[in-house]
């Protein structure tokens, strides 16, 4: 079996002797774009190099970037322990051609690396293009000689990539692999494509023209490449199972979450040891990368993800915080790749433990008031937006973390309700305050943080969140 650690190696060793510069994983917290809350593709750090600002590293480059999506549009934090593909932490391994090669290079490399590399079955692998690249659908009959049927054609934006309105953008092509016929899910394109049979691992980017407006105006002088193929995912493939979870690192975190709250793993608890896994590698990063909890910002979705797994520990019964006793294991199964987690180990360690004995204080009594106020409700029910709000305000339940709680029993959350209440407190906290100056600013910046997705950046698929997920 190919380890993780393994894949990642084989992958940059592969770009490598086909003279790609390996530039290691840049940190969560982006360096050149405040408007973005964490890094969620490989090529964020890349970005200034596409629009031309700065000059590329090399003309080809290949990465395996660090990438969080927890907020924002790309909000994959709903899915996780759900889905058999979606992480809040992954690695996206990519591929760069700064104005290098372009379609054709980039499609030989990827097939190279997907059947002669990794040595997978070609009758297992299916490709999308955008519907009119006619181009990429030739240079795949061509390179791979994939039957027509599984050169399939998506009109939406999925297969359309843009930086913004203003910028580079162009088409995508998706590399997908079947799980079988075990696994519920349609082909891509087909009305259940949302499920775990058919599941992406590759996006190639072919980036061509030049849009403003979001109107293409004009051709890319110097064409480029950015792709990303999550590592997890890959791994899943590699090491014959059907869920990210079940691969070798998240086993091994399952596993000794298991041994500490000597929760046996069945239908019930495995989600929620999941989720822990999953949570523990997201708040461990960030924190190695400077992010620490707070009410406000990148600082306040550490904490969501935090208190999130926090609520699962406890509802796998551990009678003391757990999260923080995780950290070793995870160090062991990742600190080789990325030596800012042992360096960082004392700090994630005291800053998980501060958070969930703090957290214990409350939850318990929050998890209460919420068994009372959904004691008559039935599935289809909401809960009153008013105590959503009062369990964020009073008991730190951060708002999804209450909308997790009451998933299992198919109950959902009146939002509208929860936001009427929290802009109701935010209009007496400032009236009460005027004059005071600081805390007025302190509010008006957290407005700020919770609307950030709007103006996000949101890697691949700029205009996904519409519609799907
Ligand atoms: P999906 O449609 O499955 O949500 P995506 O189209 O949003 O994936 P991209 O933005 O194209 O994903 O990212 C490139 C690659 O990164 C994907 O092909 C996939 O392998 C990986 N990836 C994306 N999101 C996640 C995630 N939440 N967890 C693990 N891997 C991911
Ligand atoms: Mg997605
Ligand atoms: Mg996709
Ligand atoms: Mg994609």
């Amino acid at each position: 079996m190919q380890s993780t650690n393994d894949l990642r190696r084989a992958f940059l060793g592969y770009f490598a002797a086909a003279d790609h510069q390996v530039v290691p994983s840049a940190p969560l917290v982006p360096h050149n774009d405040p408007s973005l809350m964490f890094v969620n593709a490989g090529m964020v750090p890349f970005k200034n190099v596409f629009t031309g600002v700065e000059t590329p590293p090399a003309p080809r480059a290949t990465s395996s970037q660090k990438c969080v999506r927890a907020g924002g549009k790309h909000n994959d934090l709903d899915n996780v322990g759900y889905t058999a593909r979606h992480l809040t932490f992954f690695e996206m391994l990519g591929n760069f051609s700064f104005g290098d090669y372009f379609k054709e290079r980039a499609i030989e490399l990827a097939w190279g690396m997907v059947t002669k590399e990794l040595g997978l079955a070609k009758d297992r692998l299916s490709v999308t293009v955008y519907h009119t690249d006619d181009e990429a659908f030739d240079l795949w009959r061509k390179i791979a000689g994939l039957p027509e049927d599984r050169i399939i054609r998506i009109p939406t934006k999925d297969n359309f990539w843009a930086m913004g309105a203003d910028g580079p953008c162009g088409p995508c092509s998706e590399i997908f692999w079947d799980h079988g016929p075990d696994v519920a899910g349609g082909p891509p394109g087909s009305p259940d494509e949302d499920g775990d049979r058919f599941v992406e691992i590759w996006n190639l980017v072919f980036m061509q023209h030049l849009q403003q407006a979001d109107t293409i105006t004009g051709d890319l002088p110097r064409p480029s490449i950015d792709t990303g193929m999550g590592l997890e995912r890959l791994a899943t493939v590699m090491q014959g199972v059907h869920n990210v979870f079940e691969t070798d690192t998240f086993r091994t975190i399952v596993d000794a979450s298991e041994d500490l709250v000597k929760s046996r793993i069945d239908d019930v608890s495995l989600p929620s040891h999941r989720v822990i896994a999953d949570h523990l590698r997201s708040t461990s990063f960030l924190i190695a990368d400077g992010v620490l909890p707070s009410n406000e910002g990148r600082g306040y979705v550490l904490r969501r993800i935090m208190r999130r797994a926090m609520r699962h520990a406890h509802l796998l019964g551990a009678d003391k915080p757990l999260m923080h006793r995780l950290v070793p294991t995870l160090v062991s199964e990742m600190g080789q790749a990325y030596p800012e987690l042992p360096r960082a180990q004392s700090l994630i360690t005291e800053v998980l433990e501060r958070e969930e004995t703090r957290f214990r204080q409350t939850l318990e009594k929050g998890l209460r008031l919420l068994d009372e106020e959904t004691g008559d409700l039935a599935e289809g029910d909401s809960l009153a937006g008013e105590t959503a709000f009062k369990l964020y305000d009073t008991f730190g339940f951060p708002y999804d973390l209450t909308e997790d709680a009451l998933r299992n029993r198919g109950i959902g959350v009146d939002r509208a309700g929860f936001d009427a209440a929290m802009a109701q407190q935010k209009a007496a906290a400032r009236a009460a305050w005027k004059g005071s100056g600081a805390a007025a600013d302190d509010e008006i910046w957290f407005d700020i943080a919770e609307r950030e997705g709007a103006t996000e950046f949101t890697g691949y698929s700029a205009t996904e969140g519409e519609g799907k997920v």
